[in-house]
């Protein structure tokens, strides 16, 4: 079997290489999902789309049924367990609804469903088995309840993001506590007071930290070496730093994964995103609140105005990027209107692709087959079948569409109250929505595993 050339960078050698894949029968590939506390912002959705259109990628180049996508779920957290306290639901509760905005936000964002999204809370044994391993082998130690990661026992630590232990010491917040023995050491496991969610393990009840998860989920679901780690760039130290010390130390490999790929930041409108500045914005706003200039907007606008920077560079998220998107956008559909469908995506873009995801060559691309449509007065099949390809739904544009999608967004969201209402033992509140809902036509099921599905009367 030829392998055909992919370029990626790969943060570890800060050079674009040629993939090379361990087993071309089965390309392994893990991206860090969310924490499943808060709705998606959409700095989150960067690594989403950029990590989709690799794997629809991968998928051209090896067959679909050659290529393993992992990206998991972390379902615990602090972070998960201050906000249900706060909002007064259980855990379970919030983790659950969060994960299913997120499934449909991704859904949405035009995303594959990865092969595979594990939950760190199946794989507390793997993880316990990762840290026993660590201890074993002399990387980490237990102290009070606590098992932390000995950074100085590993000589290479810091090779990912290029500090030297020196310099990461003196630039991190390091939370002293009397059970490490050096600053820089970090948690494996952590023990849980009597209301917060536990585990029991050799060093007492208790729940991981958020790093072994990764290693955990990896392991379980790639093998101790795989192909490709994705994220964030914000990600690369501590977080995949730490992953690679616990993976490489407890399998005693020189590496994790073979290629890390990060992608850039995010700003909104020239600057941080943050609550305070009040720029802070989820993709379930963007997509079904007028919140971001003034309009709802199309997942498929989302998804390509992320596509028009390429995915290591800074992108601006701006209303004005979002209009000439739509723009460009309602240019395709019109010209893949009556096309047919059943041709190969355009080379140029493969190509463009296979250049570490050159997708702002891409959009060039794109354009050039929408002119040559114009010009020719003719629908193009290879514009429609390389929008497939790249995830671009162009039929969220068709305006009848929209219309519908939105009585179906109007009818999910009076029964996300109605769940509300139920879970806060409001009946009367429940039965009111169930009525104004029959009043429109819409039947509703309830279902014993708690979820309402919904249809229309006939
Ligand atoms: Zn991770």
């Amino acid at each position: 079997m030829s392998t055909p050339a992919l370029k990626i960078y790969n943060t570890l050698t800060r050079t674009k290489e040629e993939f090379r894949p361990l087993d071309p029968a089965n390309v392994r590939m893990y991206v860090c999902g969310p924490t499943v506390y808060d709705y998606a912002h959409i700095g989150n959705a960067r690594p989403l789309i950029v990590f989709d259109v690799l794997f629809r990628l991968l998928r051209h180049l090896y067959g679909a049924e050659h290529v393993t996508y992992v990206r998991n779920i972390t379902d615990v957290d602090d972070k998960i367990n201050a906000r249900a306290a706060e909002r007064g639901i259980s855990i379970r509760e919030l983790t659950e609804e969060t994960n299913k905005v997120f499934q449909a936000d991704v859904k949405a964002l035009g995303c594959l469903e990865p092969t595979m999204q594990p939950r760190a809370t199946d794989h507390i044994a793997q993880m316990i088995a990762i840290i026993e391993r660590l201890i074993a082998s002399g990387h980490a130690y237990a102290a009070d309840g606590h098992v932390l990661f000995d950074v100085p026992s590993m000589p290479n630590y810091g090779r990912l993001s290029r500090r030297s232990l020196d310099e990461m010491i003196a630039g991190a917040r390091v939370d002293v506590a009397p059970y490490k023995r050096g600053d820089m050491d970090f948690v494996l496991w952590k023990p849980s007071k009597e209301n917060e969610p536990g585990w029991d393990s050799p060093w007492g009840r208790g729940r991981p930290g958020w790093h072994i998860e990764c290693s955990a989920m990896s392991w379980a679901h790639l093998g101790e070496t795989f192909d490709i780690h994705g994220g964030g760039i914000d990600l690369v130290f501590p977080h995949h730093e730490n992953e690679i010390a616990q993976s490489c130390c407890a399998f005693d490999r020189d590496v994790m994964a073979n290629y890390w790929m990060h992608n850039g930041f995010l700003q909104v409108e020239g600057e941080k995103m943050s609550k305070s500045l009040g720029n802070f914005v989820t993709i379930h706003e963007l997509l079904h609140t007028e919140k971001f200039g003034g309009r709802k907007w199309p997942g498929v606008v989302l998804r390509y105005a992320m596509l028009t920077t390429h995915y290591r560079q800074p992108i601006d998220w701006t209303v004005e990027r979002l209009k000439v998107s739509l723009k460009h956008l309602n240019d395709m559909y019109d010209r893949t209107r009556h096309a047919k469908t059943g041709a190969c995506p355009n080379e140029r873009v493969i190509q463009a692709l296979r250049d570490d995801l050159n997708t702002h060559e891409v959009v060039v691309a794109l354009g050039k087959l929408v002119g040559d449509a114009f010009r020719e007065a003719k629908f193009s099949d290879e514009l429609l079948a390389t929008c497939a390809f790249l995830g671009l739904d162009l039929e969220e544009l068709d305006p009848k569409k929209t219309i519908v999608s939105e009585t179906q967004m109007l009818i999910e969201t009076r029964i996300e109250d109605r769940l509300a209402a139920r879970a806060s033992k409001n009946w009367a509140e429940s039965d009111r929505i169930r009525d104004e809902l029959t009043a429109m036509g819409i039947i509703l099921k309830d279902h014993k595993d708690g979820a309402t599905t919904w249809e229309v009367k006939r």
